[in-house]
């Protein structure tokens, strides 16, 4: 490999004044790192790729030594992941399209090691019999929400789909007017019953839903009365909703399960750690037979949903073949596990569960850290715009409690303006060349600045180090 390259002979197939030289001899003078990254066909391929825009372009022919560095450059953006992190600053913590909750390290390990491994997955230990994967949460699930029994599945719209098909199929569902709500995406809650085989039956108004509304509809045909938390949406002024109490109360009687599509569903109570409050599983199912929630809202866990509640209701949810279709791998079980084992011990959870650690840090604390950075930050956008520190608002995102938000620190970067104008536009390129960080860094784009919410910055080291790609990037193109 390592040989001297002899001297090409006059062998190129395209005979070419502008003499773009052979794959051959660019291959045969590639340096052993060059080929070692690769391999010989990945980089001789490549090289065949570069050349071919070489002859398509119609330019000048670089020398060899960039068409090899081009060749190198190209495999070297093939070989980055096309799912891969980046700096949510966003000021929305359990953001959907950035991947919801933040996995403690010790579900990360947990979920590693199943995975390069056998594992138990659906195997006794004791017995040396079949098992049932939900064994490994199951009772973890029951002792922290109060439950007698609870599954697992892809996540909470299946759950929600899972528990209507299981308990309601070809019969009617009740709901409230004021609750048949769109979670977003195409989860609209009118739609899943359809998909489900149930029929929707109405009652209430938007604004007000009253007991009497539910016993009217109550009847033969009823399978299920569902509640549904509003999730990214609140209705005010003259409003009400039957009591939670009495309209238990009233299924319990005339023998129908109430259902609780609690969405974020909490397993403590937020108030105690200074948050806005929201209902937790435990007290849902104080008032409910089953209840549905997510994995990576609130609970800070994985993608999931969790059906948990009464055993017999759940005995009929896990016989369901569509569990058989919604059901999770191993990687969400290991995942979920070790997040439920952190909420055994509450003293400790804040500082080990991201979620939680994130939503309760200070405005102080963060305002603190934006001052600290802001110089650095400064230096590293090599110009291209001033730093400032501002107070934001972050939001919990993913429909928990859409009207409450926490105050808050942002890094603010003003595009220099040479002309004075276009600001919006200089933000749109400031924030497309963070977006093209090998690190990408995502903020918000509001009052021509990109703000950057430092809520969620933790790893300081990394982000800066991120940004440092910047200013190598105009090293590059000084000249342009
Ligand atoms: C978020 C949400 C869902 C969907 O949960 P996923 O885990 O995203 O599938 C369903 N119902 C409610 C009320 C929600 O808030």
């Amino acid at each position: 490999m390592n040989a001297p390259v002899p001297t090409p002979p006059a062998d190129d197939p395209v005979p070419s004044p502008r003499r773009i030289p052979s794959v051959e001899r660019l291959v045969g003078a590639a340096s052993p790192a060059e080929l070692e990254t690769y391999g010989r066909t990945a980089f001789t391929d490549a090289i065949r790729t570069v050349l071919a825009g070489i002859r398509a372009g119609g330019g000048p022919v670089p020398d060899a030594a960039a068409i090899r560095a081009e060749a190198s450059a190209r495999l070297a953006a093939e070989r980055r992941p096309s799912l891969r992190p980046v700096f949510n600053l966003t000021g929305t913590v359990l953001h959907t399209n950035l991947g919801r909750a933040l996995l403690p390290r010790s579900a990360a390990e947990a979920v590693a090691a199943v995975m390069v491994q056998a594992s138990n997955l659906e195997f006794d230990l004791a017995t040396g019999a079949r098992g049932e994967r939900d064994d490994h949460v199951e009772a973890l699930i029951c002792r922290l929400t109060g439950a007698e029994a609870a599954v697992v599945v892809n996540n909470n719209a299946a759950a929600v789909l899972l528990v209507l098909n299981a308990l309601a199929m070809r019969k009617e569902v009740v709901v409230s007017r004021g609750e048949l709500v769109e979670i977003g995406g195409s989860f609209r809650v009118p739609d899943v019953m359809v998909r489900a085989g149930c029929r929707l039956r109405e009652v209430g108004t938007t604004n007000r839903t009253h007991l009497r509304d539910y016993a009217e509809a109550l009847g033969p045909r009823t399978g299920l009365v569902m509640k549904v938390h509003p999730s990214n949406y609140a209705i005010a002024g003259f409003t009400a909703a039957a009591d939670p109490v009495a309209l238990h109360a009233l299924c319990r009687e005339r023998g129908v399960p109430l259902a609780d599509d609690l969405g974020s569903g909490s397993l403590v109570d937020l108030a105690a750690y200074g948050l806005p409050p929201e209902p937790t599983v435990r007290a849902a199912l104080e008032r409910a037979d089953v209840v549905t929630f997510s994995g990576d809202k609130l609970l800070g866990a994985v993608q999931c949903g969790i059906v948990a509640g009464r055993k017999d209701l759940i005995a009929r949810v896990r016989k369901n073949p569509l569990k058989r279709a919604l059901r999770v791998d191993k990687m969400t079980y290991a995942a979920l596990e070790a997040v439920l084992r952190l909420y055994l011990y509450p003293e400790r959870l804040r500082a080990e569960l991201p979620t939680l650690r994130l939503l309760t840090r200070e405005r102080d604390a963060i305002a603190a850290q934006a001052e600290r950075l802001a110089p650095a930050v400064a230096e590293r956008l090599a110009g291209r715009a001033t730093v400032s520190v501002a107070d934001c608002i972050s939001q919990i995102g993913s429909g928990a409690l859409p009207v409450e938000t926490l105050p808050s620190a942002a890094l603010v970067l003003t595009p220099n303006a040479p002309g004075g104008r276009g600001g919006g536009g200089r933000c749109r390129r400031l924030a497309e060349e963070l977006r093209r960080l090998p690190v990408p860094v995502i903020g918000r784009i509001s009052d021509e600045a990109v703000r950057l919410d430092l809520r969620t910055l933790e790893d300081e080291a990394g982000f800066l180090a991120a940004l440092a790609a910047l200013t190598r990037a105009e090293d590059g193109r000084r000249t342009t």
